[in-house]
């Protein structure tokens, strides 16, 4: 007899700050793979991030907090916040699958992570503990993203399937930018979001 299985997403990233690419893009993986839920969980130490100006680790996990709260189906995950040493994705889905057995984990991911995957750590390990989602991502047409999928399958027998998002030209490093001019980045991020931004001055000065 086959046992259902839970899905949940994993939307995870440096979200300094988090803006409305992130949400549509967990929203279109909770929609297209029937997830019951999906984790966003800001990395504390990004390896490829090591020295980063920007917000700190509690302001980003705050922005978080501040932006997922009106969505039942989102969820905040402290899982790779730590203050010391560097978080791996292929660590971080083993601690979560032999806490959840019953759960298969929907790795949600733009196409600009998609073309860097294989040089994360352990990219075998991670095809082999979950089903990767990929989007498309402004400067990556449809063909690059494909080819990349293709390269994935084949390489590392991944699971790997195209999330249908729409296409949207936004990013966190631009948001900094324009904080730092003083340019508007309302409606980029959610409007708590932006008023704890400004509140704490936050990208202030770059
Ligand atoms: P930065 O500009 O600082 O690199 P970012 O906007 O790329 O920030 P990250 O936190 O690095 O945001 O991204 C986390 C994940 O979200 C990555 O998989 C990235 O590809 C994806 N992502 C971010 N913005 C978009 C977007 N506009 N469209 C599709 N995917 C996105
Ligand atoms: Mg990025």
């Amino acid at each position: 007899m086959s046992v259902s299985r839970r899905r949940v997403g994993i939307m995870g990233g440096t979200f300094d700050p988090v803006h409305i690419g992130h949400l549509i893009l967990g929203e279109s993986a909770r929609v297209q793979f029937s997830l019951e839920k999906v984790l966003f969980m800001p990395s504390g130490n990004p390896p490829h991030k090591k020295n980063r100006d920007g917000a700190t680790n509690e302001e980003r996990v705050e922005m978080v907090r501040l932006a997922i709260s009106s969505n039942p189906h989102f969820e905040l995950s402290l899982e790779e916040m730590h203050e010391e040493g560097y978080v791996y994705t292929k660590e971080t889905l083993k601690r979560l699958r032999q806490r959840h057995p019953d759960t298969d984990y929907y790795f949600i991911m733009g196409a600009d992570s998609v073309l860097t995957f294989d040089s994360w750590m352990g990219p075998q390990e991670i095809c082999d503990q979950c089903i990767l989602a990929a989007a498309v991502r402004d400067s990556l047409d449809v063909e690059q993203l494909d080819q990349a999928i293709g390269h994935l399958k084949e390489k590392y027998h991944a699971d790997i399937r195209k999330l249908e998002s729409p296409n949207l030209d936004i990013s966190s490093h631009g948001i900094r930018s324009w904080v730092s001019e003083g340019r508007s980045i309302r409606y980029y991020v959610p409007d708590p979001v932006m008023n704890y931004i400004l509140d704490k001055g936050i990208y202030g000065k770059l």
